[in-house]
């Protein structure tokens, strides 16, 4: 406990009101969807909500230490542009309930109906990385950088925290995820090599379609080669950082010829879960 003379009167004022409001009673209400935004309760600090089986898809820069702010600083500010820019629009397209920035990592959450809608927003980050992001870097700075993924589901609460509005400004209060998926997914996409992505066993479980366990028979373009297992199973159970035993890892991108069907036809999965088992090409 902070003794009188340990801390100034002023700033110890604001932990023992913090103090307080831990000590009071809390109240977790369930929702089943990822609730707009403009609805997630700031008011009633001990109010929360809970939602189960949140997928969290986190991206990430991989290899962004080597840009400097200092010595490239033009290159730097484009690198993040266009990572960071593609990301939070390209989630918004894929009408993710809630998009945040977190330094140079981004975090789209999808409920729990749409396990193949987050699926195919990632291959598609990874696709947009390593065409389009990884070569124009390279080409600027002579650097290597490209995206690493992590995606997993559990149960979050959630609520704002902060200050409501401080000098008429809303930046000092954020939404708060507290639980595994969104640690748990950062801590997959550092597991992730270069344009690698790294699910958790308990999200893979809820993507057990043909066309997302299995190539579209295409090599190197060529198409019409025998259907391949597309992930590579992670044995992480003697890593204390994971709460899961198994992830599952996913090296390649949507085809070249086939990518588009094949993301239209992923996404629709979620819509009619039931007709699942049916193989879609
Ligand atoms: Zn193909």
């Amino acid at each position: 406990m902070l003794s009188v003379t340990q801390i100034p009167e002023r700033y110890r004022n604001i932990i023992d009101e913090q103090i307080k409001i831990f000590d009071q009673q809390r109240s977790v209400q369930v929702k089943n969807k990822i609730p707009d935004t403009a609805d997630i309760p700031i008011e009633s600090p001990n109010h929360w909500l809970r939602i189960p089986d949140v997928i969290c898809v986190f991206v990430d820069m991989k290899g962004s230490t080597q840009l400097s702010a200092s010595t490239h600083d033009k290159s730097t500010a484009g690198a993040y542009q266009l990572f960071v820019g593609t990301a939070v629009k390209l989630f918004n397209e894929f009408e993710a309930p809630y998009i945040d920035v977190r330094g140079d990592g981004i975090f789209a959450l999808f409920n729990s109906d749409a396990p193949y809608r987050a699926i195919a927003a990632a291959v598609s980050f990874k696709t947009f990385s390593r065409e389009e992001f990884t070569p124009k870097i390279k080409e600027l700075t002579d650097l290597g950088i490209g995206a690493h993924i992590g995606i997993d589901q559990k149960t979050v609460l959630v609520r704002k925290i902060g200050f409501k509005k401080y000098g008429g400004r809303t930046d000092r209060q954020n939404e708060v995820w507290a639980g595994k998926p969104v640690n748990m997914a950062a801590k997959l996409s550092s597991l992730a090599t270069q344009d690698e992505l790294v699910v958790s066993d308990r999200y893979f479980n809820n993507i057990r379609h043909e066309s997302v366990l299995k190539t579209c028979g295409c090599v190197d373009g060529q198409p019409g080669r025998e259907k391949v297992d597309l992930w590579t199973e992670i044995d992480v159970s003697d890593d204390p950082k994971y709460d899961f035993q198994k992830a599952h890892k996913l090296s390649s991108y949507w085809c070249l010829n086939h990518g588009r069907e094949y993301c239209e036809a992923i996404l629709k999965l979620d819509e009619d879960k039931s007709k699942s088992a049916v193989p879609i090409f």
